[in-house]
């Protein structure tokens, strides 16, 4: 899809993305300064394997103030991108055939990257129909076999940020079991209506040396800096000391100059990550007040992230086909809802301008509401409608 809208694109048509997974926003200043600094000296070296130190204490800090937890530095990894990160656990963790439970809607990489590892993603859906996973459902998947379970709140692609009450069940259940859980924070910090971010170690007395629980996090999505690669995982020293053996015969480690970027990112002002917060919390509005008024689409309002995912099965239960009939016929990319395990709804992103948003969802309204005007004008394109 994304190269048919690119096709479109370089034909000079005007391609609305409401598929993209990254802010728009420029590096932080001090990033881009510290990894500069590190360009100019001409002394770009292999790193440790596990990180720089002084990102790696950089980390910690963090870890101290967000999650109110000190870690041991070596407690932590740090990798190219928190997706590293995430494969980097489970070839540390996985033997052929066992079995990592995900919850649906998830985020494509999982269960391709259990694949990869040879092992089994279980997915679980939620039995009541909806966003939310539910304790249950987990109970009744897990057996002998599981490993461990990815929770991704807030979650890619519905933005839903699990209640606290789920996040503690499912401490419980692991500790319980002896199961790994692998919580993917990414977006931990964009969470709105003036809620916080709970770590998972709020509902644990363990020790990280002691816990099963992986804690992934990097400057992704937080600073806008998808390109810099960078990402880190926060485990029991054991676990971390098998990461590192993995990351040392495949990367020797992650880029000097992109380490540099990301210690800069978190010891500058953090006032990026809350205005960004702010802009994007103000396109969630936006791109709620735009759906509310679309008879049929049932949307689940996002706690977080940027990306909502409606339910569309009133227009079309197949989101594949209609995601391709609304950049075909109104220039709009979205993901269909599929992609993430859960047909009939899109994942529709509102990390682009307040324009992309209130224009995008106007002309999917275009495109699906019977009632909508015959043609529409984009420039001096005059748009037909020609189905029904
Ligand atoms: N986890 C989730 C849920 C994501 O959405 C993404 C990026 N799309 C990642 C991890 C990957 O992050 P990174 O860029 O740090 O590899």
């Amino acid at each position: 899809m994304n190269e048919e809208a690119e096709l479109l694109r370089q034909r000079g048509e005007s391609v609305i993305h409401l598929g993209i997974g990254e802010p728009k926003n420029r590096a932080p200043i001090s990033a881009i300064l510290s990894s500069a600094a590190t360009l100019n000296t001409g002394d770009v070296k292999y790193s440790p394997t596990d990180g720089i130190p002084s990102l790696k204490k950089a980390i910690l800090a963090y870890t101290e103030e967000n999650y109110g937890r000190v870690p041991d530095p070596d407690n932590v990894i740090v990798c190219s991108g928190a997706k590293q990160a995430i494969f980097n656990a489970l070839y540390a963790l996985l033997n052929p055939q066992d079995e990592v439970v995900i919850l649906a809607p998830y985020w494509v990489s999982y269960p391709e990257m259990v694949r990869m590892v040879l092992g089994v993603p279980v997915i679980v859906t939620p039995e009541d129909g909806g966003l939310h996973p539910r304790i249950k459902d987990i109970a009744q998947a897990v057996g002998s076999a599981t490993k461990a379970i990815i929770v991704n709140s807030p979650n890619n692609p519905s933005g839903l940020v699990y209640s606290d009450e789920f996040m503690a069940e499912v401490v419980e259940f692991c500790e319980k079991r002896g199961i790994y859980l692998i919580t993917d924070d990414i977006y931990h910090k964009l969470v709105f209506d003036g809620r916080r971010p709970v770590p998972c170690y709020e509902f644990t007395d363990k020790e990280i040396d002691d816990s099963k629980i992986i804690v992934i996090n990097g400057i992704s999505k937080l600073y806008g800096m998808t390109g810099f690669r960078i990402g880190w995982a926060i485990a029991s020293e054991k676990l971390v000391r098998v990461m590192t053996n993995v990351q040392s015969q495949v990367t020797s480690c992650a880029s000097v100059v992109l380490q540099a970027a990301a210690e800069g990112a978190l010891t500058g002002i953090q006032s990026i990550v809350e205005s960004l917060r702010l802009t994007i919390e103000n396109n969630r509005n936006i791109i709620m007040k735009e759906l509310e008024t679309f008879n049929g689409v049932k949307v689940t309002k996002p706690g977080g992230t940027f990306y909502c995912l409606p339910d569309f099965s009133a227009y079309n239960k197949d989101s594949v086909g209609l995601s391709e009939f609304l950049l075909r016929k109104a220039l709009v990319v979205t993901v269909p809802g599929k992609e993430f395990g859960m047909e009939c709804h899109l994942r529709l992103s509102y990390a682009g301008s307040v324009r992309d948003v209130t224009e995008g969802i106007a002309r999917i309204k275009w495109a699906l509401d019977p009632d909508s005007p015959n043609e529409i004008y984009i420039g001096n394109r005059k748009l037909v409608r020609d189905w029904s």
